[in-house]
């Protein structure tokens, strides 16, 4: 828990009209006051975010959202089963938020993060936080204090939580048409959401083939290191011999490829350069390293990063969306 003083400091800066780093469990957020639209645009600016990319607007509890949105009934059955957490709802906008806000759609996603520091920091404001997350648009989202530093130097107040514990996105889901549908996947999967509200489609499967994004905001860049990332998916041994292969054909080229693994694999690559990601059994590690692992490959001048695919399956599902668009779709299949 951050100290009150911490707290209070931050949300004078909001108050003020200025921009605060803060802490969620799924990466850090770039926040201002929602209800400004002078210090929202600030964080357009800063981020170097295109205009037709909605933020994401954190509250502080079920009666923030719904002085925020219009929180339909599978809204609230979705809001009382996951908040806080990782799903953000998109609803119908009350129209009280600056255009800027929701890139100037009527629907509004609202989030309650599952993270004492965001929420003390949103209840000290007193308003409502616009926060997408704190890097310069296009690079790896930020999981540490530090990461958030490295892209906005000492000028950003950043409060520091330690890593974040889910250390992906959120689940976008819009609540607006007939049927739910799933824009952006997160660690809350499809499966999770139908169990509380029953069907609903999923956009976000536009990843699998490269197709048009269903999100406002999904088809820039996203996620990607420095690195070319290859993402390289089939059967562990198959998998091993063909990043092998590249690998060793990098270094002739003077390149300086890595290797992101799954810890059974390990074993595979004798003394090239590695890094575990988790493993096959549990993509919930691989999520909350991800971005950790490409920035820190980056810092050590990896020219190239072999990804090994994890099973497209619960959290791993939402992993392989970060990690195909890190790999601007550069994808071998073995
Ligand atoms: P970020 O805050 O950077 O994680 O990005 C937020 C993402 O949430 C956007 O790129 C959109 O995909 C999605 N989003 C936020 N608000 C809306 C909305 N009103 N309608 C549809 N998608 C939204
Ligand atoms: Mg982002």
């Amino acid at each position: 828990m951050t100290d009150a003083h911490i707290i209070e400091k931050a949300a004078h800066i909001i108050i003020e009209g200025g921009l605060v780093a803060m802490p969620t469990e799924t990466v850090y957020g770039l926040a201002a006051n929602a209800l400004d639209a002078e210090a929202v645009s600030r964080i357009f600016t800063a981020k170097g975010r295109p205009d037709d990319n909605p933020l994401i607007v954190h509250v502080d509890g079920l009666m923030m959202a719904r002085q925020t949105g219009v929180m339909n009934e599978r809204a609230q059955a979705l809001a009382e089963r996951f908040w806080p957490g990782p799903l953000t709802l998109v609803v119908k906008s009350l129209g009280m938020l600056p255009l800027i806000v929701t890139a100037g759609l009527d629907t509004v996603g609202i989030r309650m993060p599952d993270c004492d520091t965001a929420l003390s920091l949103i209840s000290a404001a007193g308003v409502p936080l616009a926060a997408p997350s704190a890097n310069k648009s296009g690079s790896p989202s930020p999981t540490t204090a530090a990461h958030v530093a490295k892209d906005f130097g000492d000028e950003l107040f950043v409060i520091d939580g330690g890593a974040c514990s889910v250390g992906l996105e959120s689940t976008v889901i819009d609540l607006t048409a007939d049927v739910p549908v799933i824009l952006r996947p997160g660690v809350v999967t499809q499966q999770m959401i139908e169990e509380c509200i029953g069907s609903v489609e999923n956009a976000s499967a536009e990843f699998l083939s490269n197709a048009a994004p269903a999100a406002p905001g999904m088809k820039y860049r996203h996620y990607a290191p420095l690195a070319m990332v290859t993402v390289v998916e089939g059967h562990a041994v198959s998998v091993a011999e063909a990043i092998k292969y590249l690998y060793d054909k990098d270094l002739k080229k003077g390149e300086k490829p890595l290797v992101m693994a799954l810890r059974e694999n390990k074993r595979y690559y004798g003394r090239r350069d590695i890094v575990i990601t988790g493993s096959s059994g549990d993509p919930g590690e691989a999520a909350k390293k991800l971005y950790a692992l490409l920035r820190a490959a980056d810092e050590q001048q990896y020219s190239r990063i072999y990804f090994e695919a994890v099973p497209k399956e619960g959290i791993g599902y939402a992993v392989m969306n970060r990690v195909y668009k890190a790999a601007s779709y550069n994808i071998v299949k073995v």
